[in-house]
């Protein structure tokens, strides 16, 4: 029998469980499928937790998101299309949910599907390695018995699905005056509460998403003020009194920050917005991904199988204007190459074919260009499977008009409505605006 295994639970890990049960459900073989998650339960980033550092069993703890975190785009734009929104919550509902309500929404699909029998959790995985001899991946579990003492055990799989995230293991730079600074420094991986803040002068380091949604959050949870430096170029947004972007730190002296332009602000805290590595420590290095965040990745077929083995395969590891649709679309590829529906190419014919698309990829140079881009990459996914189609062209228009949303009010652009590219309904108007609503609890989305 074919064994699979899938590495997290996540939104990518669950998409795929869904795509090889619909398999099932329909009549394939789709052989034997374990799902490893070292969390204790599913949803990946979604799965909210407050802790930082090393988890209970001293792993890092693998959650980013934070208290208050809003989707940043329109559900609409990431909408399952064989589980819509209103099907989950029985009538059309806000394009901008918090964080509980998407985690709802995803989870609501697995469970439906009964994805869980599937997953394997408190189990990290801890090596990947391939066997030439066997032709098999040797996938390395440590899992924990009641005693609290560890287990390691190595099964063999013919195929592994790598679904771990890559916002998860922070880029943490130091700048000079960091290690004399009197007050608190941290990375946006461990932002958990914005009231922290309150009352304070926040420095903010980033000019992309993390930087852009912390320098709000901080702002409408009452910290005195923020201000922003940035590398390579301003966010440029027409930002609230409170929030002032300024060119990259040049050093720390004392609580005083000091930018490339010359001016100087005193600071009480940092919050280094800078990104994530793609970091799979538990993958053999001929195996491993290793590739700055962008969107196509070098040596992955169809951005998913890794060229140089197929029968491995990544999910999500693009940068995401797409997410929970593109994984989908992606996991149904990786689905169709594991059950040999779609044809494994040569080694020549997907080396030729990731560089077309990179080609392509180099010729990007706006963000109207890249969501094409993604838009067209999603869209050849789709061809190739039969993930149930959706209103593509309606979602990428709705990314235009999310961008000059977010250009004409920066604090605004989450009051806004979009229509559902599977169903046509357009999420209502919330009776309060984002600004002005700090519940963000699922509860009291449901009556806004
Ligand atoms: P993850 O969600 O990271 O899940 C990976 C899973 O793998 C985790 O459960 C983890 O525990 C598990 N895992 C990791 N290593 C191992 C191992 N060795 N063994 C076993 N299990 C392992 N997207 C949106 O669409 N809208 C948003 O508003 C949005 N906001 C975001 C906010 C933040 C702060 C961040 C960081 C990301 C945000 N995203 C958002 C993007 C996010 O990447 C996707 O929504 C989605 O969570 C990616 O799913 P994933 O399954 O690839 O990865
Ligand atoms: P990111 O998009 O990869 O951006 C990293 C930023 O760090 C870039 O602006 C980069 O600047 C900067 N940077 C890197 N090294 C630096 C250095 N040494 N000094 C100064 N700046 C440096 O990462 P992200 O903003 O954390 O976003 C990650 C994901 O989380 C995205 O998918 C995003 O959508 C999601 N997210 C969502 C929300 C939400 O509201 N729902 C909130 C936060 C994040 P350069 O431009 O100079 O390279
Ligand atoms: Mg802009």
């Amino acid at each position: 029998m074919t064994r699979t295994a899938v590495i997290g639970a996540g939104p990518c890990g669950l998409a795929q469980l869904h795509a090889f049960e619909q398999a099932r459900l329909a009549g394939a073989d789709i052989g034997e499928i374990v799902c490893f998650e070292k969390q204790s339960d599913w949803g990946g980033l979604w799965n909210y937790t407050w802790r930082t550092g090393l988890d209970e069993r001293g792993d890092p703890v693998h959650g980013s998101m934070y208290r208050y975190l809003w989707s940043n785009g329109p559900k609409e734009c990431l909408e399952f299309s064989d589980y819509t929104f209103d099907e989950h919550f029985g009538r059309p509902i806000p394009s901008f949910p918090p964080r509980e309500v998407l985690y709802d929404y995803i989870v609501g699909r697995a469970k439906k599907s009964d994805v869980r029998q599937y997953i394997q959790f408190e189990s990290p995985v801890r090596a990947v390695s391939f066997d030439g001899a066997a032709q098999t991946f040797e996938v390395t579990v440590q899992t924990w018995e009641p005693s609290g003492d560890s287990v390691l055990r190595t099964e063999s799989f013919d195929h592994v699905i790598v679904a771990t995230g890559h916002f998860s293991t922070p880029n943490v730079p130091e700048y000079p005056g960091f290690d004399r600074f009197p007050g608190r420094i941290l990375h946006s991986h461990d932002f958990r509460d914005a009231a922290e803040f309150t009352g304070k002068d926040l420095l903010i380091l980033g000019s992309s998403y993390s930087a852009e949604d912390i320098a709000l959050q901080a702002l409408k949870y009452g910290a005195a003020s923020i201000t922003v430096a940035y590398r390579t170029a301003a966010m440029g947004f027409d930002w609230p009194d409170g929030i002032t972007e300024v060119p990259a730190l040049r050093h720390l002296e004392g609580h005083t920050a000091h930018f490339t332009d010359g001016t100087s602000r005193d600071v009480d805290a940092v919050v280094l917005c800078t990104g994530y590595l793609h970091h799979f420590p538990f993958i053999d290095a001929e195996l491993r991904l290793s590739t700055p965040n962008n969107l196509y990745p070098d040596g992955l077929y169809k951005g998913v199988a890794w060229t140089a083995n197929p029968r491995l395969m990544y999910l999500g590891m693009q940068d995401q204007y797409y997410t929970f649709t593109m994984f989908d679309a992606q996991a149904f590829v990786a689905r169709d190459l594991v059950l040999g529906r779609l044809p494994s190419p040569s080694p020549q014919e997907m080396a030729a074919d990731v560089a077309a698309w990179r080609d392509r990829y180099a010729r990007v140079d706006s963000i109207m260009e890249q969501i094409d881009f993604q838009t067209e990459y999603v869209r050849d996914l789709m061809t190739l499977t039969d993930y149930p189609s959706f209103d593509l062209d309606l979602v990428r228009q709705h990314f235009v008009e999310w961008e000059h949303d977010k250009d004409e009010s920066i604090t605004g652009y989450r009051d806004k409505s979009f229509a559902s590219p599977c169903t046509g309904s357009v999420g209502p108007t919330p009776s309060t605006t984002w600004w002005d609503e700090p519940d963000d609890s699922l509860a009291r989305f449901l009556q806004r």
